[in-house]
């Protein structure tokens, strides 16, 4: 079967690699579909994910059709749409023991630490499939995980109905928290420094957008929260400078959501963090997040036909990946489609 493979940093081929077989009695087979380019595929192409080894297949955000199930899965048949969840933990370390597998000591995610879903057919544990119950465009088969990433970030924000939550950045983690967090009652207001971003973010149900260079972010807050402040920031934008921005606009008693993976300080004030008492929580991946997703999907609440930007062939890769690097203010998700 043919799959992507990342040989080394800017070294992208369509290769030839064996078919995978059930060897493992809960192995489940699917027949892929599409996946969704990422921000970490890019990373692993150029050779700025740290966490990337080469060579590796690549793809984290991929579904499909269930081609074969091992002896001991029951209730996935062949035949039935299904999602990927790409995440793999151990079971047995102290995240994994208290329920949080998805920041594991042992962790891999597929495409990452080991092959991913960017090929014909793919191996998944049955406990990491789960299925659609009403049928979807199969282009949009790979789109449940960046919505997974928006609804773990809502669980860690503890995202209740009547929350007024600020997103800063509009891109796809930050539209599909926005979606999820709405999904949930609560009201968002996203920033960013692109119109572009913020008009579809607002096509997609947006509360209120605030184009930062134009206008005072702080006043835009005051005016949405009648004076109150804000009570839950979401950074997606992940710069040093964006984490300060949160803790200095989160209320007092207010949450925030750390989702950057660089390794340069921040300069937090600690007496902010005190006097508000402020709760910062990281976010990572998704811990069992993809029943609510697919329920987001199939009530109409997500909307990951919205998501989509455009669809390449696999074997289009790196015109995709010309894409986005080179018009990033136009794409959200392009996908791949590996029918054919
Ligand atoms: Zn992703
Ligand atoms: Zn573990």
């Amino acid at each position: 079967m043919k799959a992507i493979k990342i040989t080394s940093p800017f070294h992208a081929e369509i290769t030839e690699v064996p078919k995978p077989e059930i060897t493992a009695p809960d192995d489940v087979i699917i027949r892929v579909t599409s996946g969704g380019i990422c921000g970490s595929d890019i990373g692993i192409y150029n050779g700025t994910n740290s966490l990337a080894t080469y060579p590796r297949l690549i793809g984290h955000e991929f579904g499909g059709i269930v081609e074969a199930v091992g002896p001991a899965v029951t209730g996935i048949e062949p035949g039935s749409q299904a999602a990927a969840d790409p995440v793999l933990s151990c079971g047995k370390c102290y995240a994994c023991r208290i329920g949080r597998h998805n920041v594991c000591r042992n962790l891999e995610v597929m495409g990452v630490h080991r092959d991913g879903g960017f090929a014909e057919y793919v191996k998944v544990p049955a406990k990491n499939v789960h299925l659609y119950h009403k049928k979807l465009d199969e282009s949009l088969l790979g789109l449940a995980e960046p919505y997974t990433i928006g609804a773990e970030i809502c669980k860690r924000a503890q995202i209740q109905a009547g929350d007024q939550v600020l997103i800063m950045g509009s891109g796809p983690i930050g539209i599909c928290a926005m979606q999820v967090a709405k999904r949930q009652g609560a009201q968002v207001i996203l920033s960013d420094l692109v119109k572009e971003r913020l008009e579809k973010a607002k096509s997609m149900g947006a509360d209120e957008t605030v184009l930062v260079p134009e206008e005072n972010l702080e006043e835009r807050l005051e005016q949405f929260t009648d004076g109150e402040g804000i009570p839950v920031v979401v950074d997606t934008v992940c710069t040093p400078a964006s984490l300060e921005d949160a803790v200095r606009l989160a209320c007092p008693a207010g949450r925030i959501v750390c989702l950057g993976l660089k390794d340069q300080p921040s300069k937090i004030c600690m007496a902010d963090i005190t006097k508000k008492e402020l709760t910062i929580v990281g976010s990572r991946l998704n811990n069992n997040c993809f029943g609510e997703v697919i329920a987001g999907f199939e009530d109409g609440s997500l909307n990951p036909e919205q998501l989509m930007t455009k669809a390449y062939h696999y074997t289009d890769i790196m015109e995709a990946l010309t894409m986005i690097t080179e018009h990033p203010k136009d794409v959200l998700k392009l996908v791949l489609k590996f029918e054919g």
